[in-house]
């Protein structure tokens, strides 16, 4: 179900406002596009199809020799397990908008991604290893490297327990409530946070750094980025709790948007150069090819934007957020079980350990909602920069050995899929962006803002959401921002 309006709604609400009457003098030349998209990720092309809605000729240029950018499906493993971006959750209105328009296919895995650690029965249930070995629940609450914080010591370490806490003390009353400036008090580390909760070093490293998911530690993320992301994320269950996933991978949906634009999209064009002039904008390709036109948008991740030349240079605090602000890295090992092992050992094929196979889930894709199809192995961090510095044979072949040693009924039993480090992709460089202490007020308002006919989209500037839904909304707010100045 979607929850905001519709796209036609939104158009003519933006129509009353004022904002998108049909471009006027908006160019019928097959040669020259009135607006360039750099990156068909899904805020580019969310951004191109409005504006060709609003009668802008658009063409796009994308690295990749496909679009879809952060949204890549694995493309023979049973059910087309996801590199990157996941699932489609509640409130994700333009996501789901978007498919009901364009036909595409989503499929709830909601019943089959609940894979809460407090969860007890099997296959949902996650097994933890800590120092090596194995901790059953039973042993758990006395288990010597228990540091869990006081009052939860019978509490399954990591993300759910942390975020509960977090959403006990969140002072935001709305999630939109972040970017306020009486929020920016909020804006300091959550090791700050955690301390003031009484947690010892011990329970920060447990809960936070092993198998970190926002930063590398809780030194370098934002409080106030994390109020942001529990509120977030409850908003989503409340609205609907759903988890979708496209029929035959997610990167059938930025397939269908690319192909739904009227405006040619060229692939293997990676950007190198964005000139913007008195009269007009140019782009300039790693291959000699040179781009014109009134306006650019431009979606590239973060780190790739600091291999771009800018003319003229952008602001220092543009420049710096674009040096400084960090993207969560990730690396993640696919596993196909032959059969299922975990029947002999009885344990659940899912673990959250600290060793280099980091968390496992045992995703459930294909036809019969209980077969395990895979097994995903994340590592995240330091350990994701640490499987990068093995290469991509020997780190499979270790986070295989993790696991095994762990799981001696696994032995053998595991065919290893591939892996995909999103750090070491030239034209990612890492995946979500992460706010550090003091970047919320000052980075990301210099992220969003254009730069003379240079206009920013991409999940990094996102203030309403996150994730894919983060991607459409900035290509949404960037669209309107160059359809103002074309009209
Ligand atoms: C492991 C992982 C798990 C995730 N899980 C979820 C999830 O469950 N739910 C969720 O909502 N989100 C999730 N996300 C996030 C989501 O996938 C992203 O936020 C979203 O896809 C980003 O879209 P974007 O358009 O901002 O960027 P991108 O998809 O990265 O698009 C940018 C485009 O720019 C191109 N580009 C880069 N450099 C150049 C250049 N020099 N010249 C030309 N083109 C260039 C790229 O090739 C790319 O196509 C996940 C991401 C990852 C990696």
């Amino acid at each position: 179900m979607s929850t905001g309006i519709s796209r036609r709604g939104f158009i003519k609400a933006g129509v009353a406002a004022g904002l998108t009457t049909r471009i006027a003098g908006a160019s019928t030349l097959k040669s020259k596009p009135d607006v360039i998209v750099i990156g068909t990720g899904l805020s580019g092309l969310n951004a191109a199809s409005l504006l060709e809605e609003m009668g802008a000729k658009t063409l796009c240029l994308e690295a990749r020799s496909r679009p879809g950018g952060r949204l890549f499906s694995h493309p023979t493993v049973t059910g087309n397990p996801e590199w990157g971006g996941d699932s489609i959750l509640g409130g994700y209105a333009r996501m789901q908008d978007t498919a009901r328009r364009l036909g595409i296919k989503l499929i709830d895995h909601q019943g089959r991604r609940e894979l809460s650690p407090e969860a007890h029965s099997d296959p949902k249930r996650v097994e933890l290893a800590l120092g090596g070995k194995l901790i059953s629940r039973d042993e758990w609450p006395n288990h010597p490297l228990n540091a869990m914080p006081d009052g939860a010591r019978n509490r399954f370490p990591g993300r759910g327990f942390f975020q509960g806490e977090i959403g006990k003390h969140n002072p935001l009353a709305s999630f939109a409530d972040w970017m306020k400036p009486q929020s920016a008090k909020y804006d300091r580390s959550a090791y700050e946070f955690f301390k003031e909760l009484g947690w010892s070093d011990a329970a920060i490293e447990l809960n936070y750094n092993t198998n970190v998911q926002y930063g590398t530690s809780a030194h370098d993320v934002s409080m106030l980025m994390w109020f942001f992301v529990q509120a977030w994320f409850k908003l989503q269950g409340d609205v609907a709790r759903v988890a979708y996933k496209v029929d035959g991978g997610n990167q059938r949906f930025p397939e269908t948007m690319a192909n739904a634009l009227e405006g040619d999209v060229h692939y293997n064009k990676q950007v190198v150069g964005i000139r913007s002039g008195k009269n007009e904008a140019e782009v300039h390709c790693h291959d000699g090819s040179v781009y014109k036109a009134g306006r650019v948008v431009c979606s590239m991740p973060i780190p790739t934007m600091r291999w771009v030349k800018f003319d003229p240079l952008l602001s220092p605090a543009k420049a710096k957020a674009i040096r400084t602000v960090q993207v969560q890295r990730i690396t993640k090992v696919v596993m196909v079980p032959k059969k299922p092992f975990w029947e002999e050992d009885g344990l659940s094929p899912a673990m959250w350990t600290d060793t280099e196979a980091g968390e496992v889930r045992a995703l459930r894709e294909g036809e019969d909602s209980n077969a395990v199809t895979c097994l995903m192995a994340w590592g995240r961090g330091h350990l994701a920069d640490r499987l990068d510095t093995y290469g991509d044979e020997v780190a499979m072949q270790r986070v295989l050995a993790a696991y095994e040693k762990l799981r001696p009924a696994a032995k053998g039993q595991l065919e290893l899929a591939g892996i995909k480090s999103w750090q070491s992709d030239p034209f990612a460089g890492g995946d979500w962006a992460i706010w550090g202490p003091g970047q919320v007020t000052e980075s990301l308002p210099a992220l969003m803002e254009p730069a003379g006919r240079v206009h920013f989209c991409g999940e990094h500037t996102a203030t309403s959401n996150r994730g894919m839904e983060g991607a459409m909304e900035s290509g949404e707010r960037a669209a309107f921002e160059v359809a103002k100045l074309l009209s």
